[in-house]
């Protein structure tokens, strides 16, 4: 990836498993995997210097940094008279074919997705059986020596016990997704505590799998499950859209007014919600579940992403670097598009003054507790009606539960309503100095 991870936590971990994975698949068509560090250009002409190669081809790819690079690569190549051509693998639709009525790019999504349905998806192919190889195998740098593996061996472990790399894996996780939960897909997604969704995002980030074969898989598939779980392909697919025709992104606010949003800077707070500390037990179980695994369900990425914007006053861009570096998942297009809709200073956004609860979703999405206390043992005794909200527990239920606040688990670090005015007096401030200008 072009953009590196300024902590490197996750993508080099994951990344170097995935290599791995591709390595014994590439084997197994009696090919290989050839690693070379360097300018992509510069390496590739190199390549084409000791092989003899004619042909170069590959996936495209849609963030703005993969995008110069292989305008540059394209050029250099034809420059050299060879033949050059690339695929798309990564997406149902080209970002560029799908376009309003009067040619423009979609800016919200129920339309854009709309339009996707009305075009109809093209089939996925099968890869080929075998890979021809060259007379010479050129030679390869040793992946260990990328030094891409996890110096915090807990860390990692984390990661390992729960992802599995590689294209086999990904068509294996889909398939069992397909036969054990598509069905209640729909129902089931927003419940944290259940294993509801697919878990595919880090294989679709790494290419190990790709949206037309999910399309495909989903043919003929009657059913409410079958139409919620494509429509959150749709949501990658729009995400990547945006990105294309919107390269600054992951930095800037899409919307402007936002630019100048009187964030507090305040990396005491960032740390508290960070590690997991704030006091309010979903927002705690997800930023945990993220630093463990690398993975967080999306009810409550979107619940700690509203925590860290609207609760805490922080700006985005600390929270989706953070999201950058832990997930494994992490993905240009749709993280930043995640969290400016969250945020609410996206072109599709939820209002700003959409203020996520983070008790009331606690409650309704995990009424029986299932995934506060898989997360947060320190609270696994308190009842279900106590759970969600443990400072306004009896001291009495407290003591019953083993809990002392402010010592085994902090009291909450804001207030929710005072919290709350504050993120809206400061929008809408904003907003009266935008209208004044
Ligand atoms: P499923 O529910 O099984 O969905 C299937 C696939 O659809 C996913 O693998 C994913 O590719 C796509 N998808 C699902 N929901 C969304 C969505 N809301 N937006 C875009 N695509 C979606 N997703 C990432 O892949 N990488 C990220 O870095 C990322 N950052 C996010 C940050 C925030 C603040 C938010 C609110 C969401 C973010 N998402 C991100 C989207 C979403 O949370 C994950 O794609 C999803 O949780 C992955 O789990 P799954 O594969 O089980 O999803």
């Amino acid at each position: 990836s072009a953009r590196q991870p300024t902590a490197g936590r996750s993508i080099p971990v994951v990344a170097a498993r995935s290599l791995d994975a591709l390595r014994t698949a590439l084997a197994a068509l009696g090919s290989r995997l050839t690693l070379r560090r360097g300018a992509a250009d510069t390496v590739l002409s190199q390549l084409v210097h000791e092989t003899g190669a004619t042909d170069i081809v590959w996936n495209r790819l849609y963030d703005p940094d993969a995008v110069q690079r292989d305008k540059r690569i394209k050029t250099r190549c034809a420059e050299a008279g060879l033949s050059v051509r690339s695929f798309n693998a990564a997406l149902l639709f080209e970002p560029w074919t799908i376009r309003t009525g009067q040619g423009s790019p979609y800016r919200v999504f129920t339309p854009f997705w709309r339009r996707c349905l009305q075009e109809g998806f093209d089939g996925a192919t099968d890869g080929p059986s075998a890979l021809p190889a060259p007379a010479a195998w050129p030679a390869s740098e040793a992946l260990d020596d990328w030094r891409l593996r996890c110096s915090i061996p807990d860390w990692a472990a984390g990661l390992r016990a729960a992802w599995q790399p590689g294209e086999a894996y990904a068509r294996k996780r889909l398939d069992a997704f397909l036969a054990d939960r598509l069905g209640s897909y729909h129902e089931d997604r927003d419940l944290p505590g259940a294993t509801g969704t697919s878990r595919l995002s880090p294989h679709l980030h790494f290419g190990e799998i790709g949206p037309r074969q999910i399309a495909a898989a989903l043919e003929g598939i009657p059913g409410r499950g079958r139409d919620a779980f494509l429509r959150e392909v749709g949501w990658r697919e729009f995400s990547h859209h945006l990105l294309f025709h919107h390269p600054e992104m992951a930095s800037a606010s899409l919307r402007s007014e936002f630019d100048r949003m009187p964030w507090r800077n305040d990396q005491g707070d960032l740390r508290r919600w960070q590690r997991g500390l704030t006091g309010y037990p979903l927002v705690d179980a997800g930023m945990r579940e993220l630093w463990s695994t690398g993975w967080m369900h999306n009810r409550v990425r979107m619940v700690t992403a509203s925590f860290l914007t609207k609760h805490l006053l922080l700006d985005w861009r600390l929270g989706e670097g953070w999201f950058w570096d832990t997930l494994v998942d992490a993905d240009w297009a749709n993280n930043s598009a995640g969290w400016q809709w969250v945020a609410g200073c996206g072109l599709d956004a939820a209002p700003f003054v959409r203020v996520f609860n983070p008790v009331t979703q606690s409650r309704r999405f995990d009424p029986s507790g299932q995934y506060l206390r898989g997360w947060l043992p320190e609270l696994a005794r308190l009842p279900k009606n106590l759970l969600h909200a443990p400072w306004e527990a009896p001291s009495a239920a407290l003591n019953a539960a083993g809990v002392r606040l402010g010592t085994d688990y902090p009291r909450p670090m804001v207030d929710h309503g005072p919290a709350r005015q504050r993120a809206l007096d400061a929008f809408r401030q904003r907003v009266n100095v935008m209208a004044r200008h």
